[in-house]
Formats: C-alpha cells, structure tokens, sequence
C-alpha cells in the first residue's frame, strides 16, 4: 500500500493491534476528535476528547493525496472520529470529502453514529459507497448517558431504513456491549431483529474493552457499577495490547445473541478484535462491512 507524501489520507492501523482483523484499507478523519462524546470512546486516549474540529487545509490536502494513493483499497470515513458530528451541519466538510473521493473513483466505506449521513443520500447513490451505521442499544435513555453528543437510537434507525430505501448497502455495528448496561440477551436479540428488519445487511460486533481514560468516565457516570467492571476487568480480565479485554468465557457470551440472530437471518457477521475466528462469531468476506461497497 502506498503511504508516501500522503497527508491526510492514512493507511488504517488500528494502534498495532494483532487481534484486528481488518482488511487493508485507507482511513480518512475530517474532524479530529468528537462531539458525540461517547463515554466507552477508545479514541480519547489517543487524541483527547473535545468537540469536533474540522482539519486546516483538507480539501487541499486531500486533493494532494488522490494522486498517490492506491484505488484498489477502499477508505474509511472514518476511524477515531465521526465524519457526521453536529458540526457538519454547518461545515458540510464529510459531504465535499465524499463528493471528492465519488469524483475520484474511489471506494468508501462511511461507518457512523449519525442520521445525518441520509443528508448526504444522493452524493452516496452516485458511487461506490456502502454505510455502517453505530446503533449500541434501543433505549434511548442509556443511549442519552452512553453517547450524549450523537443522535437517538431512533433517528438511527430511521437512518439505516432511509439508506436501505435509496438502495445503500447498509450495516450496523453493535459496538462495544458493555457488560451490566446493554448485554442483555433478548434485547440484543431484538435489536439484531430490528435492525436486519430496516434493511441492514451485515453486523459486526464487539464487547467493551476498557482503558483507563474510558473506564473512568464510565465509572463516575455510573459509580454503582464501578467495582463490578473493576472485577471483570482488572480482577478476572487480561490486559491485551493496551486494554483491558474480559475473559473469553465472558466475551463469547456477550456476543452470542448478536451473531446467532444475524446467523438465523442469513446476513453476514462478524466480531470486531476479539480474537474469534470461526464460524460461530465470524461468517463475511470482511469484518468492517466494505464487503458491502458496491
Ligand atoms: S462516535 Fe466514535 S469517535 Fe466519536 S466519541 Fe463516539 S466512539 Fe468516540
């Protein structure tokens, strides 16, 4: 894969994980860091927390990078920071990037916790675009406390349906299940149900894995829980590459009801750095959903 001279087109490297399963792929942020805000955000550690602040001179840039990079890879809008935070509204900075990459031949994977990717509809129907849309649970009163920034559970859902209307491939990440808040069974169950009902054609999953920033957040947020993600995590956990992963009894678990519905259903599936390859929690070309990209 080409990196030289690129400047704001990065070859996607997920902090050197070995568990990561991604195909090769390019990943493009307009923003750096995230007004969504979400409190299990693996990002923060990395860039901070903050609101979305779109990138000096990308345009530019970007053009810049079209002439290196290599249009066999697909690239990812985007991977540490949401292309469609509030801000877009007003910046419209993803919406010219997507118009950009389209006119360049390129293939795009948009994955998202955000409706206001349907904005974007007709600019997506041009090219060869497929969309993952974050949806971590029904209830919108976990999703307020969850993801305070990002839009209801809800208006994603609305998303997913009005995508799969126009004829976008779409997918959803059910990402990260978070032991004690959204892991339980049926309504996982009903989720995937919910979901693959709108016209979701994929779902990759994954549990929680916890980082000392995150798990902060989550434990003053939710300060019951505390010593019992302490438990699971620090005690009876195992800490990979730079995060506290849950035992594989546990994830296993967790994931279950997400992959057998998804399975049942026929749609592909996958888990996202859990270290599980067979059939059972993996079943699609890719994990990331980019084997949806027309
Ligand atoms: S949408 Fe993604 S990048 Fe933004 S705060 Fe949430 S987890 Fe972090």
């Amino acid at each position: 894969m080409k990196t030289r001279d690129l400047r704001v087109i990065r070859v996607f490297d997920p902090w050197k994980s070995p568990l990561c399963t991604c195909p090769p792929k390019y990943s493009l942020q307009p923003y750096t860091r995230c007004s969504h805000q979400c409190l299990y955000c693996y990002a923060t550690s990395y860039i901070g927390r903050g609101r979305s602040t779109p990138k000096k001179n990308l345009l530019r840039n970007l053009l810049h990078d079209l002439k290196y990079i290599d249009k066999k890879y697909h690239i990812n809008l985007s991977t540490s920071s949401d292309p469609y935070p509030p801000e877009e509204l007003e910046y419209k900075l993803t919406r010219e990037v997507l118009r950009m990459l389209i006119n360049a031949g390129c293939r795009v994977l948009i994955t998202t916790k955000s409706s206001l990717v349907t904005r974007d509809l007709e600019v997506i129907a041009r090219g060869r675009v497929a969309v993952m849309i974050t949806v971590t649970t029904l209830d919108s009163n976990l999703a307020r406390v969850l993801e305070p920034g990002a839009p209801s559970p809800g208006e994603r859902l609305h998303a997913i349906e009005e995508l799969a209307k126009r004829g976008i491939p779409v997918g959803v990440r059910i990402d990260p299940i978070i032991p004690y808040l959204n892991d339980e069974p049926d309504e996982l169950r009903e989720l995937v149900k919910t979901v693959i009902d709108l016209g979701a054609r994929h779902v990759v999953t994954s549990t929680y894995k916890a980082k000392p920033d995150n798990l902060a957040r989550m434990c003053q947020a939710y300060p019951d829980l505390a010593q019992r993600w302490k438990r699971l995590y620090v005690e009876g956990g195992s800490w990979i590459h730079g995060y506290w992963y849950l035992s594989p009894e546990l994830r296993k678990k967790l994931l279950k009801p997400v992959v057998e519905v998804a399975s049942a259903r026929g749609i592909t599936y996958a888990v996202c750095r859990e270290g599980l390859t067979s059939e059972t929690y993996f079943k699609a070309p890719t994990c990331d959903g980019s084997h949806l990209i027309p």
